[in-house]
């Protein structure tokens, strides 16, 4: 008999769901790591003929698939968004009362608030199996995105903070954004020093803050320092009738037009929100090759369904990289968002495949990032970030149909074990780096440091 190959770490008897080009699926199926990279998957007798290693995780029949890629998150907005008070204003719009308390909670963040936002975001995160996230620019200092990083291993992509010149109509007073042209132009591309480092899990690329809130000169400066980097540019747009008809009237045209036309579109481009796109502005989306982040939860808690018919279905079917961002969590989380997204195809009489959604939070994430050499999927060769599931829930049985039991019906619910690298993050449901209690009790001091700040009571 040949000798066996060694690896570090084999992953037996699992449903594995591949995410590569060809949607490989392999209902009992085996993969083999070594160090922080896959170095088979296939089905279970072949690997593990082939491969021996000193630990292995039995996946008793659970759903395997990548790691979440979270294309748009805020995440010094973290506990912002969820400290923001409700109330009925019996009929009146509470949309002012609403902003101005995120202004003030905003503007009551410094570097510990910061941190620990980040810290129980992400523990929030790899519990529910988002291994990768994006963050838009909107941190005051991306250090304390990276400080939390280091502590649980989750991945990240920073941005220079808040680079905007101009005043949309979205926009609050945020004490520490970077206003002004020349200021603004001149702090593009101060974190790509981060991305010497291939290893590392802390990343860099381009954000402005979008919406109304910068020049041509400043959006096509960024998208340049983009270019030459070879990261992606990023920025929110087209979120609402709003801001949408808010461009119309400063370009005199629809604004995926006129960024057509300027020479602004490339497939570099991480467009987030695009919830209103007119009939003109579809070729140029398609022919340019961007990728949008769809935020369904954020489309539907602003319902942005009412006023205009969802574009997503149709783009993925003129084949968009379309991606997934949970942006801010107000009234869903993470294990939402695959669910909502069907939900609202569904809504408008149209199909996305939960397997074609879990496409968008993994590989085309992956895209987007311009990483999907390295991430995004299950194959040889690829970094090891996987999400391994229970099945220890009602939600998915019987097992028939367990993809879309489980990432509709079940959610995060049964994420059990979640790698990043090749290394366990999450066992049994449980972080491994720190103890979550402690992660909770940073949480609880700073929420109160901040509603101090920012003149709230209790
Ligand atoms: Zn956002």
């Amino acid at each position: 008999m040949a000798k066996k190959t060694a690896c570090d770490l084999l992953i037996r008897n699992a449903h594995i769901l591949t995410c590569d080009k060809k949607n490989t699926a392999y209902t009992d199926g085996a993969i083999a790591i070594r160090g922080r990279d896959i170095v088979a998957v296939g089905p279970d007798k072949a690997i593990a003929a082939k491969y021996e290693a000193a630990r292995s995780i039995d996946a008793r029949g659970g759903l395997v698939h990548p790691g979440f890629i979270d294309m748009h998150y805020h995440l010094t907005f973290h506990m912002v968004g969820k400290m923001i008070a409700e109330a009925d204003f019996g009929g009146e719009d509470p949309g002012p009362w609403v902003a101005d308390q995120y202004t003030r909670l905003i503007n009551a963040v410094e570097d510990e608030e910061e941190y620990a936002s980040s810290l129980l975001l992400g523990l929030d995160m790899l519990k529910s199996g988002v291994t990768s996230v994006m963050d838009p620019g909107s941190a005051f200092e991306p250090e304390n995105l990276a400080r939390a990083s280091d502590a649980l291993g989750f991945r990240v992509s920073v941005a220079d903070p808040w680079l905007l010149d101009e005043k949309g109509p979205q926009i609050s007073d945020i004490r520490r954004a970077t206003v002004g042209r020349k200021a603004a132009i001149k702090g593009l591309g101060k974190q790509l020093w981060r991305n010497k480092d291939k290893d590392s899990r802390v990343r860099a690329h381009i954000s402005v803050y979008g919406m109304g809130n910068d020049s041509d000169e400043l959006r096509l400066a960024a998208k340049a320092c983009a270019d030459r980097a070879k990261v992606p540019f990023n920025m929110h747009q087209s979120q609402s009738v709003d801001d949408a008809e808010f461009d119309d009237r400063r370009f005199g045209r629809h604004p995926l037009v006129h960024f057509e036309d300027i020479g602004l579109l490339g497939k570099n481009c991480v467009f987030v929100h695009m919830n209103v796109l007119r009939p003109d502005e579809l070729d140029p989306v398609v022919d340019s090759g961007l990728s949008i982040v769809w935020s369904p939860t954020n489309s539907w808690y602003y319902g942005a369904r009412q006023t205009v018919k969802t574009p997503f279905p149709s783009l993925h079917k003129r084949g968009v990289n379309i991606c997934i961002g949970l942006d801010v969590s107000k009234a869903a989380s993470f294990g939402d968002q695959i669910y909502t997204a069907y939900l609202l195809a569904r809504d408008q009489n149209e199909y996305i495949s939960p397997t074609d959604l879990l496409r968008m939070y993994t590989i085309n994430g992956a895209k987007a990032l311009m990483m999907d050499k390295t991430l995004g999927s299950l194959e040889a060769g690829k970094r090891a970030d996987i999400v391994i599931r229970n099945n220890d829930t009602p939600e998915a049985w019987p097992r028939h149909n367990a993809v879309r039991h489980q990432l509709l019906l079940a959610k995060s619910r049964t994420v059990d074990t979640v790698l990043v690298d090749g290394e366990v993050l999450v066992k049994g449901g449980r972080l491994t780096r720190m103890d979550e209690g402690a992660v909770y009790e940073t949480a609880d001091q700073a929420a109160r440091v901040m509603r101090k700040r920012a003149g709230l009571r209790g």
